[in-house]
Parts: C-alpha cells; structure tokens; sequence
C-alpha cells in the first residue's frame, strides 16, 4: 500500500463568511505526482491554502503522515517539509535570483538540492544569478520561485498555476524539470490549467468543481468525456 503523505479530510474552507470549499477529500501518496484540475474559481488554490496553513481550518481536516496540521501557521507547516510554488511566483523583485534562493534555504532541512543542484537544473538561472528578480522573464522568475521550493528540501512541494501565463517553450522547460524533482523523493500536487498536459504527468488526478471533489482516479480510468463532465459540471 502507497503511504499517504499529505491529505485532506472533509475539508471545509473560506474567506470569512464566503465558503469555498464544502469538505473536500485528497490524498498524495509518497512518491507521487498529483493533478489538480478545475475550472477558474473551483476552488483548487484555496484547497492548497489551507494545506499551507494560508487558509484557515480545523487541525484534522489537513492531515501530514497521518498527524493533524490543519490550521497551524504557515511556517510551522513549511517545517514539517511541504513547500509551495505560488501563482504570480511572488519573488523579492529587489533581491537578486540567488538571494531569493537563498532565502529558500533559510531555516530550512538540509538536504540533496543546493544552489549548485538549482543551477544545474535550471542552468540559466546561474547566468542570471546576480540579476534583479525585476530582470527576469515571467519564465526565470517561475524557475526561481520552483528554486526556492527545492531549496527548503521539502518532500512535498505544491505548484499553483505552474504554467500560467508562460510561453510554450519556457513551459516545455519547466516540466522538463519535473522528473529530477520527483525523483529526488519528492511528491507533488500540481494545479494546471492545461488538462492535457496535467493528465499527462501525473500519477492520479482530483478534478475540483464548486468546491468538491467530482472526479478522482488514474488518467487512464476515465476517458476524456467523463473527465470534462466532471470539469464543467455537466
Ligand atoms: P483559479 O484558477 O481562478 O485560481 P481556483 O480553482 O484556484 O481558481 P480559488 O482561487 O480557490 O479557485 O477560488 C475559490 C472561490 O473562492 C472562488 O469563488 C473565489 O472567487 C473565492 N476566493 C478566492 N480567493 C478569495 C479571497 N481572497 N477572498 C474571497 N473570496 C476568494
């Protein structure tokens, strides 16, 4: 039996008095790439909030190697080796590509990924490595936010929107990345807008619609019809 990692259990969420999600089921197994589709507004980034502590929620809805986080601060979780990409990258524009690193890696586990393994992943990274964050491309700056996950040496890492609004070249070379991560021992959970290209990386996927799980299995479970009836709803 696969270990479960990471999981949620009736995981209800929100903000304030709106309710987005309404007691949600997911579970990352060790080892795993997880696909999170849905449409905009599913629900899929609050689902990763709360598992970052963003969100708030009750200790047993969200739960690590079986032992309840749900609700504690976003630094605590981060201790306990779960990292997130965010949507929009958030990098310190002001500092350069390797003190954004390096921030990564502050307080962090130590662990195989180093600078030297970042740069080796993403080589353009160590060319660009004194410049600004300003400087970068919508691209470099995703390759630094996915750099500064790995520098915590999480053992699992959560991609929001991994490829929003990126060229489909520069796509092509993050997923490219995707295996060396996975294979280093870390597990995944990956929100994509490209339903295609999630499916095609992924070990299961969890399609979300208004805040519940519709769908969830293998790729290869389900033809592309039910999954889309799933997605939309219909
Ligand atoms: P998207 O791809 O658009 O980010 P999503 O599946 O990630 O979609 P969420 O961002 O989780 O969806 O949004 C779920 C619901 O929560 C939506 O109705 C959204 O409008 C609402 N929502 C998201 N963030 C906030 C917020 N900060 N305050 C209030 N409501 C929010």
């Amino acid at each position: 039996m696969a270990e479960v990692l990471l999981s949620t259990h009736g995981l209800k969420a929100g903000y304030g008095d709106f309710q987005a999600l309404f007691g949600m089921d997911v579970a990352l197994n060790r080892g795993e790439v997880l696909a999170l589709i849905g449409a905009n507004g599913a629900g899929k980034s609050t689902l990763l909030k709360a598992m970052t502590g963003l969100v708030r929620c009750q200790p047993d809805m969200v739960r690590f190697k079986g032992e309840p986080i749900g609700g504690q601060r976003p630094d605590r979780i981060a201790r306990h080796g779960i990292a997130m990409v965010p949507e929009g990258r958030r990098l310190f524009r002001s500092l350069t590509v390797e003190e954004n690193l390096v921030i990564g890696g502050e307080r962090a586990r130590k662990g195989a990924w180093t600078l030297e393994r970042i740069y080796a992943l993403f080589p353009i990274l160590n060319e660009r490595r004194k410049n600004p964050g300003t400087a970068l491309s919508g691209g470099q700056q995703q390759m630094v936010a996915i750099g500064r996950a790995l520098m915590a040496n999480p053992e699992v890492i959560l991609f929001d929107e991994i490829s929003l609004g990126l060229a489909p070249v520069v796509i092509k070379d993050i997923y490219a990345a995707l295996p060396a991560i996975v294979e280093s021992g870390i597990s995944a959970i990956l929100v994509e807008q490209d339903v295609s290209r999630a499916l095609a990386v992924s070990n299961r996927f969890a399609c979300v619609q208004e805040g519940k799980v519709s769908l969830a299995g293998t790729p290869s479970q389900f033809s592309r019809a039910e999954i889309t009836a799933a997605y939309f709803g219909t």
